[in-house]
């Protein structure tokens, strides 16, 4: 089967300047040569703590952000690198939720200007058609005509992340990364907006980059995980068998770590991980996770794992596995 977003050692650097000069005195190591593919209608989920890389690396992908190397294709089209006027049309096909829909929606305009803008931008439909896509595309996420006069301020949360969805969806986008979308909203609305995109990922067959820290959305709504820490990916399988036989030490912890329906499970194995995520300006040698592995080894401090597959569906970074 060939995928439809493949990245390939995608890297992110942010250079550090000092003086007068800007002369460049280090770099923050974001992303380091992440890659992995996902297929037409499939959710990948990118989970690790704050600050591991996740938005940045889907910024990246969705070419809101350089990367400093690798490649991203969508449909076997490269994204990054691309000349201005060739990206405009693959940036029709990719769209971002963002985490916080008030910060994302222009305070100034109203819903009316906000869906149209996209539309008069990328599209070429008469005012009428206009206003009939939009009429449906608000219908898709739940919200009636009458939002269209008023402004973002004026609306809960909830209301305002389904605009943020409508947004997205208004240049009928393939390929979506969603951001923490449910993370700023209350947890009686969080299960609403996920159903949401759910069932819009039936109806369009859509593919999303699902970005959370929290593991119980992952599970609810992802097809695979790819587990993140410090700017890479330690470990990829599908959403049950991770949750089921994780053999990352850091999927492990942070699995642990997390209220899950598994009454069998024992308590007193909680994994708690010490100290905090190492700065990213100055990794760790080796392994990254090394300096909080509570099974860490000699050969981890010196030397970066390669990568084990558990079986065809399912790599692993670790020594242990070896
Ligand atoms: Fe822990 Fe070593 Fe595995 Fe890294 S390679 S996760 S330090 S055991």
């Amino acid at each position: 089967m060939t995928s439809f977003i493949k990245v390939k050692d995608l890297v992110k650097e942010f250079p550090i300047k000092k003086g007068f000069f800007g002369k460049k005195a280090g770099s923050v190591h974001a992303v380091n040569n992440i890659s992995f593919e996902i297929q037409k209608a499939e959710t990948l989920g990118l989970v690790g703590e704050s600050g591991c890389g996740k938005s940045t690396a889907g910024r990246c992908i969705l070419g809101l952000l350089p990367a400093t190397s690798g490649s991203v294709k969508i449909d076997d089209m490269e994204v990054t690198g691309v000349e201005p006027a060739f990206r405009k049309s693959i940036r029709q096909r990719m769209q971002i939720i963002f985490q916080n829909p008030y910060s994302s929606l222009n305070p100034r305009m109203s819903i009316d200007g906000i869906l149209k803008e996209p539309l008069i931008i990328h599209r070429n439909f008469s005012k009428q058609g206009q206003n009939d896509f939009i009429a449906r595309i608000l219908d898709l996420v739940g919200l009636d005509k009458s939002v269209l006069g008023r402004y973002p301020h004026e609306f809960s949360g909830g209301q305002r992340q389904r605009i943020g969805i409508a947004r997205a969806l208004t240049l009928e986008p393939e390929f979506i990364v969603a951001d923490e979308p449910v993370s700023a909203l209350d947890i009686s609305i969080q299960a609403q907006i996920l159903n949401l995109l759910k069932s819009l990922k039936e109806e369009f067959r859509l593919t999303y980059l699902f970005i959370s820290h929290d593991l119980s959305v992952i599970r609810h709504v992802c097809d695979r995980v790819a587990v993140m820490y410090l700017g890479e990916i330690v470990e990829i399988a599908p959403v049950e068998e991770l949750f089921i036989n994780p053999q990352h030490p850091y999927t492990k912890a942070l699995l642990s770590s997390v209220p899950l329906p598994e009454p069998e499970r024992d308590l007193s194995q909680r994994i708690i991980l010490k100290g905090d995520i190492p700065s990213p300006v100055n990794p760790p040698s080796g392994c990254k996770f090394h300096t909080r592995c509570p099974q860490v080894m000699e050969i981890c401090r010196k030397t970066p794992p390669e990568t084990t597959k558990i079986n065809e569906n399912h790599p692993v970074n670790c020594h242990l596995l070896g």
